[in-house]
C-alpha cells in the first residue's frame, strides 16, 4: 500500500531531512528535529505526491489517504493526551504548506483548527483563560474564513472595528472575554450570510477543508509568480503539515519568535532574531507589532527599550541557544528557526536553511570552513554565483552631499535611488518603462512580490528585520529599509511625509539598505571593495576552476574593471564599438559612403591612429594576458547618419551634396541588416577595412612589446564566418599586412587567427574551418538567433508568452539552449578538435556570464568563457562550481566498476576527468549531486588523429608572412600557445 502520510513527534519520526522531495522542506526538517530529540509538537506530513495526485485526478485524493490521516491523527492524540473535537481536552492543530523549496508566505496556513462552539469552552476551562480561548476562536474563524471559505478579509475587519468602536476601545488588547465571545457570534452570522451555510463545526470537516485549501494554494497567483521568479518547477507540489498547536499567546510566560543562527544580513556568527511576548506565530512575520530583540547585544545595538529574550526569559533563552548550536552542527549551515514558548516550555516549530544576503553568504561560508564545519569545496559550492551581483554594485559615495530624511532598519544591503511609487502594480509598470523605482509601502505582503522584484529598492514604515519586506528583499537582492516609523504614507494622496516634508509619487529618493538610511533625491554611488571574505572565496574558487575567465571589453575602463574583477584576458574586443566615439564617427561615415577604394583608404587613414592607440592601451592593461580582437562586425546601418545635421556634416566633409550622401545611405540601407552585409562579408567586398585594423593591431603590439619588453601575441578573430574559404581569404589579407609591417619595421608579430562560430553552417563545417582557424569562439548570441531563426532585437516582444506557455522554459538569449544551440556547440567542438586537437575553444556570447550556461561550457570542455566585466566574478565562481560538479561526477564513475569498463567510450574530456579522479586529484564535492548521466552518455571515441590530414591551403601564406619570434621579445610569452601544424604551414 502506498504511504501518503508520515508521522513525527514524541522523539521519533517516520521521515528525515533527506526526504525533502517527498515531505517538503518543513516536513523533512520537523521530522529531523524530532529525530534529534528536540522539542517538536507532534504531527504528520501529507506528502507532495498527494499534491501531484490531487492535480492529476481532478482535485481528488488517493483512496488510502483518509485512513492514513486518521491513524496519524490518532498518534498525535496519544502523544499529547488530547482528542480532536473533544469538548473537555481538545486537540487543536495547525495546517501549513511546505514545498521542497522554501516559498515564504506564498501559500496558505490555518492555525487553531479544531475549535468550535464546544471545544472553545473546553479550551477556556482548561487554560483558565476564556479571553484567550475566544480570541483564538475568532482568529480561527477569520483565518479559516479567508483561506478555506474565501470570505473577503474586510468583512472580518469591519466587524472587529465596529466591536471596538462600539465599546470605545482603541486596541485589540482592550477586548474582554465577553467581547470576543460576542464577536464570534457576529463572525459566524456573517459567514452564514456570505456562504449560505453555517461555519463548519465538525473538526474533521475543518481539517479536510484546510488540507484542500493548502493544496489549492500551490496554484494561487502569488505562488505561481514566486515559482517563476525562482524557477521552482510546478511538478514539485507542496506537502501539508498538520501539527499539534502550541500557544505563544496564553499569557506573559508565553512567546513566539523567529531567529537566525547567524546574522543573515552580515553573516556575523552571532545569534540573531526577534520575538514577541504573548503573541501567536504569524504576528512576528506579519510585521503588525514591532518585535523585541532576541539578544541583549542586539537590543543594545538597536537602542531598543523593551527587554530582549535573553533578559526577559533567561532560562528558555539558554535552551534556545543550545538548540542553535545543535542545529548548526547538524545541518552545517545557517538555520532560520521558528519557536514558541508556551507557559515557559520551549517548542521548535521550524528549521530551514536561512536565506541570507550575498555578503552574509560569503562570510558564513568562509567562517564555517575555517571553523571546520564544512570543507572549502562545500564553501565554494554554497554561494549562488548570481547573488554576487549584489556585491559588485555600487554603494553610496561617502563624499557625496545628501539630505537625510530618516533612519530605520537596515533590512537588506545595497544602495538604490529611484522615483517613489506606492503600489506594486505601479512599480512594475514604471520599471517596465525603464524607470528606477523605490517601492514605498506601510508594509508588504506576498501580493506585492512582483512590484518588489521590479523595484530597485523597498522602503516600509512598519515591521522588523524579519518582516515580509525584509526577508523577501534579502532573498531577491533588493536594497531594503524597513520599519521607518517616522514616515507617514498616504496611499490615497500618493505621498509620504516626514517631519513636515512631503514627497509625492514620482519624486526621487535614495535608500541605503546597509545603514537603514533614507535620503531625499538621488545620491551618487561608488564601486565596492572586493576584499575580505569575497576575495577568499574567489581564491578558493580559482583553485578548483579549470576554465579560464576572460572579459568582453573594448574600452580601457571596462578592461581595467574586468582585470580588477580577475579577468584573465579579453575574449572579445568588439572593434565596431570603438568606431562610435564622436571623434571618429565622421571618418567612419566617410569610409562607408566612399565611392571607391581611394576615398575609402583616405577615410581609413584618419581612423587608423585612433585604432592603434586603442589597442596600445588594451595591450598595456592586459599585459601578458591574451587579447582577442574581433575585426569589424557591424550591420552597416548602425553607422549611417540619422539626423539632417549628420547628413549636412558628412556632405561637407566628403565634398558631396547632401542629396548624394543621402542617396548613398539609402543604397546601403538593408532590409534585414542582421543577416546582411556584416561580419567578414564586409571585408570580402572592402578588404581595406580589415587591413587597416590588423595594421593597427600589429603596430600596437610592436609598440607595447618595445615599451614593456613583453611579447604581445594578439588573437585576431573573424566574425560571421559561414564558409571556410571566407576565413582563408581573410587569412591571406592579414598575412599580407603582417609581411608589410615586418618589412617596414623589421619586427614580426606573433599572432593567431581564429573565428567566431556563430552560424549553424560554421558549426556544421567546423572540421574544415579548423584547418585554418587556430581558435573558435562561440558567438552564442548570433548562434542562438540563427539557430532559432529568432531576431535578437525583436524576440523580447513575444518570448514572454513562450515562457508563460512553457514552450520555452528560459529565454534562450539569457540561458543557452543546450538541446539545440548546445548541440551545435558540442558538435563544432568535436569536429574542430578532430582536425586540430589543441584548438582553443571559448565562448563570448552573453551566455559566457550565465551560471547555467557556464556549467554547460564545462561539460562541453571549452577552454574559457568570456563575459562582461561585472560578470567576471560570477563566471569565476560558476566555473569553479561546474568543475567541482564535473569532478564529482567523474569520481562517481570511478566508483562504479561498469564505468571503468566503458571508459574507452568516453570523450576526451570525460577521460581527463576520469583519470584525474583515479589519481585522486578530484573528489566529489560534499552536498552536491553527481550528474552521472551526463558523462555516462558521452560516447564519442577518443580522437587520436593529432594533425590535420588535409593538404595545406594552396596559397600558403607562410611565404608571404614569416611569423617569427619578434626580435624585441625579451622573455617567453606567459600564455604563448603551442604552435600547430596548420600554423607552421602558414609561415
Ligand atoms: C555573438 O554573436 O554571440 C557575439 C558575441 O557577437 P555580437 O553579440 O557582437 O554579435
Ligand atoms: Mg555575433
Amino acid at each position: 500500500m502506498a504511504k501518503w502520510v508520515y508521522s513525527f513527534g514524541g522523539g521519533k519520526s517516520e521521515g528525515k531531512s533527506e526526504m525533502r522531495n517527498l515531505l517538503g522542506g518543513k516536513g523533512a526538517n520537523l521530522a529531523e528535529m524530532s529525530n534529534l530529540g528536540l522539542p517538536v509538537p507532534p504531527g504528520f506530513t501529507i506528502t507532495t505526491e498527494v499534491c501531484t495526485h490531487f492535480y492529476a485526478n481532478k482535485r481528488s485524493y488517493p483512496a488510502e489517504l483518509k485512513a492514513q490521516t486518521a491513524a496519524a491523527l490518532g498518534a498525535v492524540e496519544k502523544i499529547v493526551g488530547r482528542k480532536f473535537g473533544d469538548a473537555k481536552k481538545p486537540l487543536l492543530v495547525s495546517v501549513r504548506s511546505g514545498a521542497r523549496a522554501s516559498m515564504p508566505g506564498m501559500m496558505d496556513t490555518v492555525l487553531n483548527l479544531g475549535l468550535n462552539d464546544a471545544t472553545v469552552e473546553g479550551l477556556a476551562r482548561e487554560s483558565g483563560d476564556a479571553r484567550f480561548a475566544f480570541d483564538s476562536y475568532r482568529r480561527f474563524i477569520q483565518m479559516y474564513g479567508g483561506v478555506v471559505l474565501d470570505i473577503a478579509h474586510h468583512h472580518f475587519e469591519e466587524l472587529l472595528e465596529h466591536a471596538k468602536s462600539d465599546r470605545g476601545y482603541a486596541l485589540d488588547t482592550e477586548m474582554t472575554a465577553e467581547d470576543w465571545k460576542e464577536l464570534v457570534v457576529d463572525y459566524k452570522a456573517m459567514v452564514e450570510k456570505e456562504l449560505g451555510r453555517p461555519f463548519p463545526q465538525d473538526p474533521h470537516e475543518q481539517l479536510w477543508g484546510a488540507i484542500g485549501a493548502v493544496f489549492v494554494s500551490w496554484m494561487n497567483d502569488r505562488a505561481i509568480t514566486y515559482r517563476r521568479l525562482y524557477q521552482i518547477p510546478e511538478e514539485w507540489g507542496t506537502a501539508v503539515n498538520v501539527q499539534a498547536m502550541v500557544f505563544g499567546n496564553m499569557g506573559g510566560d508565553c512567546a513566539t519568535g523567529v531567529a537566525f543562527t547567524r546574522d543573515p544580513s552580515t553573516g556575523e556568527n552571532a545569534f540573531y532574531g526577534e520575538f514577541l511576548i504573548n503573541a501567536q506565530g504569524e504576528d512576528v512575520v506579519a510585521g503588525i507589532r514591532t518585535p523585541q530583540q532576541l539578544t541583549k547585544a542586539g537590543r543594545e545595538k538597536q537602542g531598543a527599550k523593551l527587554p530582549s529574550m535573553e533578559e526577559a526569559m533567561p532560562e528558555t533563552y539558554a535552551q534556545l541557544v543550545a538548540i542553535r548550536t545543535r542545529l548548526e552542527r547538524h545541518y552545517r549551515d545557517i538555520q532560520d528557526i521558528e519557536f514558541t514558548v508556551e507557559k515557559g516550555v520551549l517548542y521548535m516549530l521550524q528549521t530551514r536553511s536561512g536565506k541570507r544576503t550575498a555578503a552574509a553568504a560569503l562570510r558564513i561560508a568562509v567562517e564555517m570552513a575555517e571553523e571546520g564545519l564544512i570543507d572549502r569545496k562545500t564553501a565554494v559550492s554554497r554561494i549562488d554565483p548570481s547573488s554576487l551581483d549584489q556585491l559588485l554594485h555600487p554603494t553610496l559615495d561617502p563624499k557625496a552631499p545628501r539630505t537625510l530624511l530618516s533612519r530605520a532598519l537596515p533590512a537588506s544591503p545595497g544602495a538604490a535611488s529611484g522615483i517613489v511609487c506606492f503600489s506594486a502594480d505601479e512599480a512594475e509598470a514604471l520599471a517596465a518603462g525603464g524607470k528606477s523605482v523605490i517601492l514605498v509601502r506601510i508594509e508588504t505582503s506576498p501580493e506585492d512580490i512582483h512590484g518588489m522584484h521590479a523595484a530597485r529598492g523597498i522602503l516600509t514604515t512598519r515591521g522588523g528585520m524579519t518582516s515580509h519586506a525584509a526577508v523577501v528583499a534579502r532573498g531577491m537582492g533588493r536594497a531594503c529599509v524597513a520599519g521607518a516609523g517616522e514616515i507617514r504614507v498616504d496611499y490615497a494622496a500618493k505621498t509620504m511625509s516626514i517631519r513636515g516634508r512631503t514627497i509625492a509619487a514620482g519624486e526621487a529618493i535614495t535608500i541605503d539598505g546597509g545603514t537603514g538610511e533614507v535620503f531625499a533625491g538621488e545620491v551618487p554611488t561608488v564601486q565596492p571593495e572586493l576584499s575580505g571574505h569575497f576575495a577568499r572565496i574567489m581564491e578558493w574558487a580559482d583553485s578548483y576552476r579549470r576554465m579560464k575567465v576572460r572579459t568582453n571589453a573594448e574600452t580601457p575602463l571596462d578592461a581595467r574593471t574586468a582585470r580588477r574583477f580577475g579577468a584573465e584576458g579579453i575574449g572579445l574586443c568588439r572593434t565596431e564599438h570603438m568606431f562610435f566615439e564622436p571623434s571618429r564617427i565622421l571618418a567612419v561615415r566617410e569610409m562607408i559612403v566612399a565611392d571607391d577604394a581611394t576615398a575609402r583608404a583616405a577615410a581609413l587613414a584618419k581612423i587608423m591612429p585612433f585604432q592603434r592607440a586603442d589597442f596600445v592601451e588594451l595591450f598595456e592593461i592586459m599585459a601578458g594576458l591574451p587579447v582577442t580582437i574581433r575585426l569589424l562586425d557591424p550591420p552597416l546601418h548602425e553607422f549611417l547618419p540619422h539626423s539632417e545635421a549628420d547628413f549636412v556634416e558628412l556632405a561637407r566633409t566628403t565634398g558631396k551634396s547632401v542629396a548624394e550622401v543621402k542617396a548613398r545611405a539609402e543604397k546601403l540601407t538593408e532590409t534585414n541588416p542582421m543577416l546582411g552585409h556584416r561580419g567578414c562579408r564586409l571585408a570580402v567586398t572592402y578588404p581595406e577595412i580589415y587591413q587597416m585594423q590588423v595594421r593597427a593591431i600589429f603596430e600596437a603590439a610592436i609598440l607595447v612589446a618595445k615599451a614593456k619588453g613583453e611579447t604581445v601575441a594578439p588573437e585576431i578573430m573573424i566574425p560571421l564566418v559561414a564558409v571556410r574559404r571566407e576565413l582563408d581569404v581573410m587569412r591571406d589579407h592579414i598575412a599580407k599586412v603582417a609581411e608589410e609591417v615586418r618589412a617596414a619595421t623589421g619586427e614580426a608579430v606573433e599572432y593567431s587567427l581564429g573565428t567566431m562560430i556563430e552560424l549553424p553552417r560554421a558549426a556544421l563545417r567546423a572540421g574544415e574551418i579548423a584547418e585554418t582557424a587556430e581558435f573558435f569562439s562561440f558567438g552564442t548570441n548570433d548562434l542562438t538567433q540563427t539557430t532559432f531563426g529568432l531576431s535578437r532585437d525583436d524576440a523580447a516582444n513575444f518570448l514572454g508568452a513562450y515562457e508563460q506557455q512553457k514552450i520555452l522554459v528560459r529565454d534562450p538569449f539569457v540561458t543557452l539552449d543546450q538541446e539545440g544551440v548546445g548541440e551545435l556547440v558540442k558538435m563544432a567542438c568535436a569536429r574542430g578538435r578532430t582536425t586540430r586537437p589543441d584548438i582553443k575553444l571559448g565562448i563570448c556570447g552573453e551566455h559566457g556570464g550565465d551560471p547555467a550556461s557556464i556549467q554547460f561550457c564545462e561539460t562541453a570542455g571549452l577552454d574559457y568563457v568570456s563575459c562582461s566585466p561585472y560578470r567576471v566574478p560570477i563566471a569565476r565562481l560558476a566555473a569553479a562550481q561546474a568543475a567541482l560538479q564535473e569532478s564529482a561526477s567523474a569520481a562517481s564513475l570511478v566508483k562504479k566498476p561498469a564505468a571503468k569498463k566503458s571508459a574507452p567510450a568516453l570523450d576526451r574530456h570525460a577521460r581527463v576527468r576520469l583519470d584525474a579522479a583515479r589519481r585522486g586529484a578530484v573528489r566529489p564535492a560534499p552536498g552536491r549531486t553527481a550528474p552521472l548521466a551526463r558523462l555516462a552518455v558521452a560516447k564519442k571515441p577518443v580522437v587520436k588523429k593529432p594533425v590535420a590530414k588535409k593538404p595545406a591551403p594552396k596559397k600558403a601564406p607562410a611565404k608571404k608572412a614569416p611569423v617569427k619570434k619578434a626580435p624585441i621579445k625579451k622573455k617567453p610569452a606567459p600564455k604563448a600557445k603551442p604552435k600547430t601544424k596548420t600554423k607552421s604551414k602558414r609561415k
